[in-house]
């Protein structure tokens, strides 16, 4: 699925809030979510001393929709990093959301659409694809 506007101007909200909170080794990924009510959320991952503390920028962005607004649904959502000062490319990139993300997407909105690089450049992907056969407590194969 290519882009929309709007989903060009999500990975444009994505890579400001990482270029304003950049801090190597401590915020290199930013993230965008826009609402089934067509709200936007950003947020930054918290890197930590302790690594498993960590907590990805997606679901820093998800905390702010629920805080916010409660349970709005996510129509579509994106992540992208920030080089590190050493990296010659220097752009922001859009890149996939790690597994344990996979699955918070989708407990939150199994129809979610998610903006994720491809060969052909960034496309929209249903977050099923992105997760099939995820742990169910149903019995439903
Ligand atoms: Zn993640």
């Amino acid at each position: 699925m290519s882009l929309t506007e709007a989903d060009r101007a999500l990975i444009e909200v994505a890579a400001a809030a990482i270029r304003q909170r950049y801090r190597n080794d401590w915020q290199e990924v930013g993230a965008a979510l826009v609402t089934r009510t067509g709200k936007i959320f950003a947020g930054v991952n918290l890197d930590a001393y302790l690594g498993r503390m960590a907590v990805c920028a997606e679901g820093v962005a998800l905390g702010q929709m629920i805080t916010e607004l409660g349970e709005a649904g996510i129509e579509s959502i994106v992540a992208v990093r920030h080089p590190k000062p050493h990296e010659t490319d220097r752009d922001v990139h859009v890149v996939s959301p790690c597994g344990a993300c996979r699955e918070l997407i989708y407990d939150y909105d199994p129809g979610a659409r998610v903006l994720v690089p491809s060969p052909d450049g960034v496309v929209a992907v249903g977050i099923a694809e992105l997760l099939p056969n995820k742990y169910s407590r149903e019995r439903n194969l």
